[in-house]
């Protein structure tokens, strides 16, 4: 199998101010397209070409550095450009917006700790929303790693809801060293209706 770059819903200056058309471009055009070849190459190295990356990585323990370190940058922002939307912001809504209450106490409660994982995850990696049965758990990895992969504690896995890229290629030009900031304006462009999808399915 050949893992492809996606198309993205938007344009890059579409996301603006929030997100720069410099910023996304380089992010999706460099970033995201060197992940996807690396991963790619990896698995033509590792002889596997007919695996889903979701059958892999929950075996990524027992492949090379390179398949789970591309494997993860390609499936990640896969999940990104989808959870971010220039008609996103807001509130979720119905069972979604429940279930949030449900484990955090409120939504602004849910905003809060999802924004601390977000900054204060040491280094490059991405914080996350996601599912472990009825129970929704906020949780961050390290470099390109995600919840479905068996490297990261059992206690930390379950189903992906939501994602944000917290590796300073991800926010430098415009936001320099501050990470709050872009982390801020991340909940002006939350795809509610794309994770509710994910919540669903
Ligand atoms: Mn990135």
């Amino acid at each position: 199998m050949n893992f492809k770059l996606p198309e993205l819903d938007y344009k890059y200056d579409e996301l603006e101010p929030h997100l720069d058309a410099l910023t996304m471009e380089i992010h999706h055009t460099k970033h995201h397209a060197a992940y996807t070849n690396n991963f790619n190459n990896a698995l033509k190295d590792a002889g596997v070409d007919n695996l889903s990356a979701e059958e892999i990585f929950q075996n990524v323990s027992k492949y090379s550095k390179a398949v789970r370190n591309h494997g993860g940058g390609y499936y990640n922002h896969c999940i990104f450009w989808k959870n971010i939307s220039p008609n996103g912001g807001g509130k979720p809504k119905g069972e979604l917006l429940k279930a949030i209450e449900d484990s955090f106490g409120s939504f602004e409660k849910f905003k809060e700790q999802y924004s601390t994982a977000a900054a204060t995850q040491f280094g490059s990696g991405w914080a996350w929303l996601i599912k472990q049965g009825d129970k929704l758990l906020i949780t961050s990895t390290s470099n390109q790693d995600n919840p479905i992969m068996d490297v990261v504690d059992e206690k930390e896995r379950g189903t992906i809801l939501l994602t944000i890229d917290v590796w300073e290629h991800a926010y430098y030009l415009k936001y320099q060293n501050r990470r709050p900031d872009f982390i801020n304006t991340f909940w002006e462009i939350v795809n509610w209706e794309e994770v509710e999808r994910r919540f669903k399915s």
